[in-house]
């Protein structure tokens, strides 16, 4: 066991299963999971309610002075044992979620002064440990002393049949190509922003899922993780 609580980042490129794994770690180690993307989610769906991003543009100055009104939470469901995003004490789990707000987020995600207010939440919700934090800058910027690092990514293709069959799942009308290429242009915007770019921290593990199943991936995982527990 180890001594104290460690904390674990996990990014890497959209729809690899992150959050999945997240979750089940947390849960075995009886640690807190943070899913930052919901985060950067909530403030997209907070900006497209308040008209700041309309047609896939963003007013960076208008989201920039709305953002002293933005209340973002997270509260937890016993009934789905998941924390779940409110903004400004609604629940807005499921809106986040939406196609619309996949297509945004990255053009709101790369806003400095979005990244500089959710960077700093995220770090104080780290600072008693026990955290495994999902998204695609933990390990390189909010948490470089995270004491594991995972970078997951998989094929393009497989990931957007996941993300597909997830989404058809919650009852949402998509098609895969526009699925595909959602995955696609959100891997570019995040890695190619100027900001907190999404890339593989050197210290992460890198995990390629494309032909591993949940099970698998999970128990390397829970493995390495173990070890590493007893290293601290
Ligand atoms: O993890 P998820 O796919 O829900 O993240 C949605 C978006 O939020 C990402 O595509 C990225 O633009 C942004 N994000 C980010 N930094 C994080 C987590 C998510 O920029 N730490």
């Amino acid at each position: 066991m180890a001594k104290y609580r460690i904390n674990i980042a996990i990014d890497g490129h959209s729809s690899a299963g992150k959050s999945s794994m997240a979750k089940a770690l947390a849960k075995e180690l009886n640690y807190v999971y943070v899913d930052t993307g919901a985060m950067y989610r909530g403030v997209t769906l907070f900006a497209m309610k308040e008209r700041i991003v309309l047609n896939g543009v963003v007013d960076e100055q208008a989201l920039e002075s709305a953002l002293d009104r933005l209340f973002l939470t997270f509260r937890f469901n016993p009934n789905t044992e998941c924390s779940e995003m409110y903004l400004g004490g609604v629940n807005i789990e499921k809106e986040i979620r939406s196609m619309e707000v996949a297509k945004n987020v990255s053009l709101v995600a790369k806003i400095p002064a979005v990244r500089d207010k959710l960077v700093a939440k995220q770090r104080r919700m780290a600072e008693g440990n026990g955290i495994v934090m999902d998204g695609r800058d933990i390990g390189t910027v909010v948490l470089p002393n995270a004491e594991l690092k995972f970078f997951m990514t998989a094929d393009p293709e497989v990931r957007a049949w996941r993300r597909l069959s997830e989404l058809q799942a919650n009852g949402k009308n998509v098609t895969y190509n526009e699925v595909l290429e959602n995955v696609l242009s959100r891997d570019r915007i995040d890695s190619e922003r100027a900001v907190a770019p999404l890339k593989q921290a050197k210290d992460a593990i890198v995990i390629d899922n494309s032909n591993l199943t949940m099970e698998e991936q999970y128990e390397f995982m829970l493995n390495i993780t173990k070890k590493r527990m007893e290293e601290v």
